[in-house]
């Protein structure tokens, strides 16, 4: 439904899509025990750290059970964060810092517990590294665990854990939601998520988009308590909450989810399994990524790697050369966030369209076939040795893949190597670590490459076909032209005929070969690929369910 055929006298609220799906409930505001603690002084100093004790090791058994919940509901990768969340309790650093401010401001556990929360939320939120920051939202959350503890042991709360008025379907609304309690929404009851603050990025949407909770983010200040009780419809693909909608609304929204559950049901038998043919071949499906920000949704996509990491991205966004250490910080997240599933880093693909300032590129006629990606690499080696030196020290943390760009003669493969070569040896000889045993490949994005892809496979460990690119380059049509787009046809048989050319080159040679082009989400051109014997296809997060379920049905 557009939303222009929404009526008029609904009211919306607007915020920030974070996970698709439709639901209908009362909103009701989340109720907190208060996260602010007045400083009481007490006498036996001793008997309050005893108290703390108690709550910590209550708490670590808690967050041991959660654990076991997240196992089942969201899987090993997503659980983790609660023995993350254990440790933190069990950081001598933290237990002595709460231990000393009872002992010496003669302070209530649940002043002290506060208080370190606080130092060591702005102690991480100063890191200059987004793990690290992220681990800010963790220490107040364990915090407000162990602080409701004690309130428990105290006989002030009855229970620790979620708490609102509504009953029957609920639409949860809150400032921010912590992992821990969406993991613990009964999500019988909780049809939607709603916050006025909160990012796409924070753990809270990963787990609600593995448990499959329609949610909007980043609402803002319209979100007020004066909204409780009342009835609304979340559409979390728009981002969207419609308070008291008519009931004309309410029909078209009733039948839209209708289709919408029925599609995401079916997707949904998919998630965690394999990517197979019908015959039951194994198919790699990866995503495509352009920089840390992307890793949570490739991650809650389901996707088995990645494919494509447009590495030139973390260069459009710096302001100067990014730095080799700032490069291997980045590629060392990708590589841990992606818990050793392969992730495939395209090196350096700038010029053409993807350009900036400080990178002075001369003017050229036709900068798509000019002195771009790998070409660029070869004329500037300190550019290109900073970023293999970066991707090699980075390699130890995960399952590294180096790809080449815009390759069109064997003498760049073999240059490219012996670079990589050099680059080894002067971190042997620094006695840095990296893995030997990378793998290393080319793209075939021009015409060329795939036309003498039998002796390029000789060089290189697999090819990922750059369908974007090589269709503009066989069929001369310019991507960035509007008006050619009719000529950009992947579906020619000049194009097909290419890429039946190196599958069957790669396969001859023992490689394995896959496809990062936008068209591979296109199921008549995957029915193709498949076909044709493609070993790994690459596509842009949302699309990796779909195909994986499209894939079953192909062979
Ligand atoms: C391609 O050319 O198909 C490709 C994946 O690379 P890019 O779109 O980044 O040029
Ligand atoms: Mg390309």
């Amino acid at each position: 439904m557009n939303n222009e055929t929404l009526s008029e006298n609904n009211l919306f609220l607007k915020g920030t899509p974070a996970n698709r799906g439709i639901a209908f409930g009362h909103i009701s505001f989340l109720q907190r025990t208060s996260s602010i603690h007045k400083k009481h002084l007490i006498e036996d100093v001793d008997a309050e750290c005893k108290r703390f004790e108690q709550a910590r090791l209550h708490a670590i058994a808690q967050l041991g059970a959660l654990y076991d919940v997240s196992l089942e509901k969201l899987g090993e990768q997503n659980a983790v964060l609660f023995q993350i969340h254990q440790m933190m309790l069990d950081d001598p650093d933290y237990v002595e810092s709460i231990n000393n401010v009872i002992k010496t401001e003669k302070a209530n556990a649940e002043y002290a517990v506060d208080i370190v929360a606080r130092k060591f939320e702005q102690q991480f939120r100063s890191m200059d590294n987004d793990y690290m920051q992220g681990r800010a939202t963790d220490v107040i959350d364990v915090s407000r665990r162990v602080n409701e503890i004690l309130m428990m042991h105290a006989g002030k709360i009855k229970k620790s854990g979620i708490k609102y008025k509504g009953e029957g379907p609920t639409i949860l609304a809150t400032d921010d939601l912590a992992p821990s309690e969406t993991v613990q929404l009964d999500q019988g009851k909780v049809t939607a998520i709603i916050t006025s603050a909160g990012s796409t990025r924070s753990h809270t949407v990963i787990f609600a988009r593995t448990m499959g909770i329609p949610t909007v983010v980043s609402i803002g200040d319209d979100l007020d308590e004066c909204l409780e009780g009342k009835f609304a419809i979340v559409d979390g693909s728009q981002g969207l909450v419609i308070v008291d909608p008519d009931e004309r609304t309410i029909a078209e929204y009733k039948s839209r989810k209708r289709t919408v559950d029925a599609q995401q049901a079916h997707l949904d038998q998919f998630r965690g399994k394999k990517t197979v043919t019908r015959q039951g071949r194994p198919i790699c499906l990866y995503a495509n990524a352009g920089s840390l920000a992307d890793i949570d949704l490739i991650k809650s996509s389901d996707a088995e790697g990645i494919g494509l990491f447009r590495s030139e991205y973390i260069f459009l966004q710096s302001k100067d050369y990014p730095t080799e250490d700032e490069q291997f910080d980045i590629y060392r997240q990708v590589l841990q966030q992606m818990d050793g599933k392969r992730v495939i880093i395209r090196t350096l693909d700038i010029g053409a369209d993807k350009t900036t300032e400080y990178f002075m590129l001369k003017h050229e006629d036709n900068p798509a076939m000019g002195l771009r990606a790998i070409r660029l690499c070869l004329s500037n080696r300190v550019l290109f040795k900073t970023q293999l030196r970066a991707l090699l020290r980075a390699s130890v943390y995960g399952q590294l893949a180096i790809m080449l760009p815009m390759i069109s003669t064997v003498e760049e493969v073999l240059d490219c190597k012996k670079i990589l070569e050099e680059v080894k040896s002067d971190l042997k000889a620094q006695g840095t670590p990296f893995k030997e045993n990378i793998e290393f490949g080319i793209m075939i994005e021009t015409p060329a490459a795939a036309l003498i892809s039998d002796e390029l496979a000789s060089l290189v460990d697999f090819f990922s076909i750059g369908t974007n690119d090589l269709t503009q380059f066989t069929l001369a049509a310019d991507r960035q032209n509007a008006d050619l787009s009719r000529y950009l046809n992947p579906f020619h048989h000049a194009v097909l005929r290419l890429i039946e050319i190196v599958v069957h080159n790669a396969h001859t040679a023992g490689i394995w070969v896959g496809i990062c082009g936008e068209v591979a989400s296109n199921e008549k051109f995957l029915a193709k690929l498949i076909q044709l014997g493609i070993d790994e296809i690459s596509v842009v997060p949302p699309n990796v369910l779909r195909l994986r379920a499209r894939i079953a049905t192909l062979g």
